[in-house]
């Protein structure tokens, strides 16, 4: 099977950073994938040149729908790259706080359909019924990640890893084909790792394909069909969660600080 994503040779240089160098990484669809690595290896920085936040220096980066010619995301504005199926969430929860929990994955759908914010705010009457639809779809998806009985509440009113599971909500509105998800377990009580552990298998099981930015090794490690290590914006190693726990250079570089 094609690789859904196709990462070639790519380089982010910052002023005289080398933040990427010379990246090469695929993964399939049906597949979650985790990226590791120590703080500076380059991690966030590839989910920015995923998302077209960052015009890479070089390189190639191709997504490749089942079935569909590649597509080059490089050159793409963010929303684009939305359009294409690539959704994201952030390190630092970007929810829009004074919005409630079902306009917020509102947002996420209209970012699909009319690729603009605003055009899920001050909607012709003509898009009326296909908004009915999008209430409807986004109550659903509220259902799914258990948050459908605070739909009418404010987003910043939710408790932390409601407002997680809220981003990843959003994005999943977009109807993504791959999902980057940035340290999705950060400030999570083990409680609540343990249910995203269960939320994302059951986002893979319904087709998106997953890469995670994670530090929790235990999640990585039972999550994980695939990890990919950077250090220093270079893959040092990749493999199944065994092979890259056992990797001597993995064990120097990173998980010998654990
Ligand atoms: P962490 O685990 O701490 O989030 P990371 O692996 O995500 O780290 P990045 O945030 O991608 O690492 O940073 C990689 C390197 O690129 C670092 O040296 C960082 O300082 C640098 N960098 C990232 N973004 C910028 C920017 N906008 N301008 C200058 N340097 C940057």
């Amino acid at each position: 099977m094609d690789p859904l994503l196709t990462v070639s040779g790519l380089t982010m240089d910052f002023g005289g950073i080398r933040a990427l160098d010379h990246l090469d990484l695929r993964l399939h669809p049906g597949e979650i994938a985790a990226l590791i690595g120590p703080n500076g290896a380059g991690k966030t920085t590839l989910f920015n040149c995923l998302t077209g936040i960052y015009a890479p220096t070089g390189g190639e980066l191709l997504l490749t729908p089942p079935g569909q010619a590649p597509k080059r995301l490089n050159g793409l504005k963010p929303n684009q790259i939305t359009a294409q199926g690539v959704a994201r969430t952030f390190q630092n929860i970007r929810l829009f706080p004074n919005m409630t929990v079902l306009e917020n994955v509102m947002i996420g759908r209209h970012c699909r359909t009319h690729a603009t914010v605003f055009g899920a705010i001050f909607r012709p009457p003509a898009v009326r019924h296909e908004e009915k639809a999008i209430v409807g779809m986004s109550l659903a998806l509220l259902e799914r990640i258990d948050l459908a009985d605070q739909a009418d509440e404010f987003a910043k009113h939710l408790p932390y890893g409601a407002q997680r599971r809220l981003e990843i909500g959003r994005a999943l509105a977009t109807e993504p084909l791959l999902l980057l998800l940035d340290e999705p377990a950060a400030g999570m009580n083990p409680q609540e790792t343990l249910e995203l552990n269960e939320l994302i298998r059951s986002i893979r099981d319904d087709g998106t394909a997953i890469l995670l930015i994670e530090h929790d090794m235990k999640l990585v490690m039972r999550l994980s069909d695939h990890i990919f290590v950077l250090d220093y914006g270079r893959k040092i190693a990749e493999g199944s969660p065994e092979e890259v726990r056992h990797n001597p250079a993995v064990i120097r570089a990173y998980l010998g600080e654990e």
